[in-house]
């Protein structure tokens, strides 16, 4: 198995964990795993919305690679809220979720197996066990028993944008 740079400096890592872009270590893991399971997968899949990290169209099944801070992982430490400007944060924050909610309803409506890997999961030493059980291996894309991996379907209602509080400007 070819070998990834996937170690670098702490600095360097929190830096690179609080941009999401293609190449950050988070992904680069996720890839590799992807890799070295033999699936296949497009990145920078920008015609589906929210553009999720990695995506294959036939075998039906999108990921996203979140960062903890930016896209607010639920009781993770990482999700932390900075001080000062807090009202501006947390409006940002809320988009973002927002965003995500919806980008994923979006695409379990096409069918697609949506599945959110965290930074801080990436990092697990367990972290390929968790992908792949996640990932529902076995069915998203080595028998081909498409709709065989959609328990997130059912779970993923839509929630009413307007019946949140809008924050006064
Ligand atoms: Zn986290």
């Amino acid at each position: 198995m070819k070998h990834l740079p996937l170690r670098v400096d702490p600095i360097t890592s929190r830096r690179m964990s609080l941009i999401r872009q293609a190449g950050t270590t988070p992904e680069l893991r996720v890839r590799a795993l992807l890799t070295a399971l033999g699936a296949r997968y497009r990145i920078s899949n920008r015609d589906l919305e929210g553009s999720p990290d990695l995506a294959n169209r036939s075998r039906k099944w999108a990921i996203f690679v979140h960062g903890c801070f930016w896209h607010r992982h639920p009781a993770c430490k990482r999700a932390t809220t900075p001080k000062r400007n807090r009202r501006f944060w947390l409006e940002k924050f809320e988009a973002n979720v927002r965003r995500d909610h919806r980008a994923r309803t979006s695409l379990v409506r096409l069918g697609l197996h949506v599945v959110t890997v965290w930074e801080c999961e990436s990092e697990r030493p367990d972290f390929d066990l968790l992908l792949a059980k996640r990932l529902n291996l076995g069915q998203t894309w080595s028998g081909g028993r498409k709709g065989g991996a959609v328990a997130e379907r059912s779970t993923s209602k839509r929630r009413p944008e307007d019946a949140r509080p809008r924050s006064a400007r």
